[in-house]
């Protein structure tokens, strides 16, 4: 599917512009005049960018962008700030609420679609580097939610996976059963630590070669290491 980009832009015609060449160009685009059907959107479908025009009707983009950058689950979406105020302070406000990049009316939708695609590029490296490696060839992609060991692909339930990746992104520290229970089972009050030594030991089985990854901590708990 082409990627999605919204559009937040109360002029219609600048908002129209937009879209036409960004579809040209290949990507799916929605538009919005005001900032809370923007927002009110983000709990069906999160866009792969936002394009924020800084004065909307009903609220200040850079609050916007502002909200958008601290939401847990939103804060990776690339967001490109556009606006007519000149006035430098706003670029460096809206670089400082966490844009990607910032367009100055009036601009050339050309210019607009390159921007897009640069910082698009930007965010794919981004998220390409979101890759854990270990010594060990262990190497798990946490947005595919994908684990491999020496480049062979590992098959693993999601919840082992979420397991792996919860140890994994903290090397070194040891977590109790409790812990980690808490973090993968919230509020399951079934869930006996019991559970969390049988996922381990079906981890380490898949894991092969790489099984020591999984340190066992007696009487403590886990961690991952080397
Ligand atoms: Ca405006």
């Amino acid at each position: 599917m082409n990627p999605c980009i919204a559009v937040v832009e109360d002029e219609k015609d600048i908002a129209e512009l937009i879209a036409l060449h960004l579809q040209k160009a290949g990507f799916q685009v929605q538009s919005y005049l005001e900032a809370r059907p923007f927002l009110a959107s983000l709990k069906r479908r999160t866009p792969d960018l936002v394009i924020l025009d800084l004065m909307l009707p009903d609220s200040d983009g850079l609050e916007v962008c502002r909200y958008l950058k601290s939401a847990p689950g939103l804060s990776a979406i690339p967001v490109i700030i556009l606006t007519a105020r000149t006035d430098e302070a706003d670029k460096v406000l809206g670089l400082e609420m966490g844009a990607d990049d910032y367009v100055a009316k009036p601009f050339s939708p050309r210019e607009l679609t390159a921007r897009v695609r640069a910082v698009m590029r930007r965010a794919e490296r981004r998220s390409e580097s979101k890759a854990l490696r270990f010594e060990s060839g262990l190497a798990l992609d946490l947005d595919r939610h994908e684990a491999e060991v020496r480049g062979r692909k590992v098959e693993l339930t999601s919840t082992e996976f979420r397991l792996l990746a919860f140890l994994a992104q903290r090397p070194g520290r040891v977590f109790t059963r409790r812990q980690i229970l808490d973090e993968l089972w919230k509020g399951e009050k079934i869930v006996i630590d019991r559970t969390v030594d049988v996922h381990i030991r079906n981890l380490r089985e898949k894991l092969g070669n790489a099984a020591g990854v999984i340190k066992n901590i007696r009487g403590v708990g886990y961690k991952i290491e080397g």
